[in-house]
């Protein structure tokens, strides 16, 4: 915690007992949750907190960079702790199951865009979806 905690004194803002909440909820998690399921785990631990709560300490973390929030293939954002390494994701269509994969080539065409161009890219972010190893037609076979 004590990263988070430097970085959110040195952005001006305070860490309060719902934003330090909602980061160890994420932080513990290995899948994306959406606000619905991070207010059920919130209110395990502080019934009194409230889903607006929810929704505003989701906004001013990912204003401070410390939480980014993906649209996997459904109309409502999924939310994980930012990571050192930038990953990208794919979505089953069928099962809803999300994979994790790096693409360090997205970051090289980022940086050759910013060579080229001159463009400042600030978020670089893959989403494939399809169907997974379970789901997937019988006898698809990778090209
Ligand atoms: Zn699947
Ligand atoms: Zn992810």
């Amino acid at each position: 915690m004590d990263e988070y905690t430097e970085q959110i004194r040195s952005s001006g803002r305070r860490l309060t007992r719902q934003r330090k909440l909602v980061l160890e909820i994420l932080e513990a998690s290995q899948e994306h949750l959406d606000a619905d399921m991070i207010y059920d785990r919130a209110r395990a631990r502080d019934p009194n907190i409230g889903l607006a709560t929810i929704y505003r300490s989701l906004g001013l973390l990912k204003e401070m960079g410390l939480v980014q929030e993906h649209r996997l293939g459904e109309n409502h954002g999924h939310f994980e702790t930012t990571q050192s390494t930038p990953h990208h994701h794919f979505t089953c269509l069928k099962c809803g199951r999300v994979v994790e994969f790096e693409a360090p080539q997205v970051m090289d065409a980022a940086r050759t865009l910013c060579k080229s161009e001159g463009l400042q890219v600030t978020e670089v972010h893959l989403h494939l979806s399809g169907y997974c190893a379970s789901c997937r037609e019988d006898g698809f076979a990778c090209e």
